[in-house]
């Protein structure tokens, strides 16, 4: 049955990062429940990334399913242009009560790349409207934002936006900040701003997701994010992937001094049951498209903007991540994150660890090409094991749901002492 399923799939289905040439078929999933995923063979796999860094309170939570399901059948969907309803409203309030205090108004739309899509396009549009217009976005070195054309041109992950290098928004790179005086990042930037105004500012704070877990020196960031708020640019924190408790506080943006104009949300916003991004902004941003003229306002506009279902789950969601119960699992998983790395740091086959709140990563020493594809090798070694992660390049990472038990923690960190040991 299971192949039947990916014969069919492969049969008519184009798949999102595949080269389908080499790539293998997809695997079908069948269902999925608390930490666990099941194929359609009935094996079960850990769920080691939170299905991409959203199921975070575990799959098919029924906290959150049975809100959904009441809801679905009250309010299913309705235009967002002229009406409202409560899920929305009280999303809002709730959630601007976690944010940092100067976030004032939400925006909606339907994932991580659209929530930076509209923030990008806040920010040129805030200028524009102040009547001194800026074209020039920064972004870091590695950084990923998404893949719609403006989430993609501020990405630097080359694999994603080659193709289409020097056809999209005028961007410029600084290196991260290793360090706490973040000379070079800093330098970098006055060779920028000597040029040209930045209209706005993309980071991801404190780890960069897609760069494989890479994370940045909190005090090298806030002298770069201060420096940009003297020069009038909008500071816009990517916390589609940091944001609801990954990092140990529920936003990442709460371990900086200086805090973001606008906010990008998604991922786990919705614990992984519905697709929802948010652009949140301060009052500041906001009444800049206050005007007695309709062509300063902002018209960006989705059909499914703020759906009702997909606002429940969030609320729901939110009211979990408030639970002492949640709050001390992020605890418990970054303690013991804390204990695992202290292990295996010094194991001669690995390079680097690095850790912040419930996210762990590590990078082997292999040479890539001793293996051919070490990805996939990695991948499947996990997989046989009934551990679902998503390698990358040479670093295995976790960023476990918050759910997961010490003993289904031990499983994960023994097949990564494990994997060690094969690669040896
Ligand atoms: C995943 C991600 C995005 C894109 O979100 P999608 O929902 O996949 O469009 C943007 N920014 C960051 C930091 C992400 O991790």
């Amino acid at each position: 049955m299971g192949q039947n399923l990916s014969l069919r799939d492969a049969r008519h289905i184009w798949h999102p990062l595949t080269q389908h040439k080499t790539h293998g078929m997809a695997h079908g999933i069948a269902r999925a429940q608390g930490v666990y995923l099941y194929d359609t063979q009935g094996k079960a796999y850990l769920d080691a990334i939170s299905s991409w860094y959203t199921a975070v309170y575990g799959h098919c939570n029924p906290q959150i399913t049975r809100r959904v399901a009441a809801q679905m059948e009250e309010l299913d969907q309705v235009v967002f242009s002229g009406f409202t309803h409560e899920p929305a409203v009280s999303l809002s309030e709730k959630l601007l009560g976690h944010l940092p205090g100067n976030q004032e108004k939400v925006f909606f739309s339907e994932n991580g790349s659209t929530a930076v899509e509209v923030a990008l396009k806040i920010a040129l549009q805030y200028h524009f409207n102040l009547g001194a217009p800026r074209k020039i976005l920064l972004a870091f070195e590695s950084g990923f934002h998404g893949d719609t054309f403006g989430a993609l041109s501020v990405s630097g992950l080359s694999v994603y936006n080659g193709p289409f290098e020097g056809m999209a928004l005028e961007v410029r790179r600084i290196p991260v900040p290793d360090d706490p005086d973040a000379a070079q990042s800093l330098a970098t930037l006055e060779a920028i701003l000597a040029e040209a105004p930045v209209a706005g500012f993309v980071y991801e704070p404190l780890v960069q997701g897609a760069a494989a877990m890479k994370t940045h020196d909190a005090a090298g960031l806030d002298k770069i994010l201060a420096r940009l708020r003297e020069t009038g640019a909008l500071l816009i924190a990517d916390e589609v992937m940091t944001g609801f408790g990954k990092t140990g506080t529920n936003f990442a943006s709460a371990q900086l001094e200086t805090q973001p104009d606008l906010i990008c949300l998604s991922k786990a916003l919705t614990a992984g049951l519905l697709p929802m991004g948010i652009t949140s902004c301060s009052a500041q941003v906001y009444n800049a498209f206050l005007s007695d003229s309709v062509e300063k306002g902002f018209f960006h506009g989705h059909t499914y903007t703020a759906n009702p279902l997909a606002c429940t789950a969030a609320l729901a969601a939110l009211e979990l991540l408030e639970t002492a119960e949640m709050q001390s699992n992020i605890s418990r998983i970054a303690g013991a994150h804390r204990d695992f790395e202290t292990r295996v740091q010094s194991h001669h086959k690995v390079l680097a660890t690095r850790r912040i709140g419930v996210i762990f990563a590590m990078d082997l020493d292999v040479e890539t090409d001793r293996y051919g594809s070490l990805r996939d090798i990695l991948y499947g070694f996990f997989m046989e094991r009934g551990i679902y992660l998503r390698p990358l390049g040479n670093t295995v990472y976790i960023l476990p749901p918050y759910i997961t038990t010490d003993d289904e923690l031990a499983r994960i960190y023994q097949a990564m002492e494990e994997v060690l040991e094969f690669i040896s």
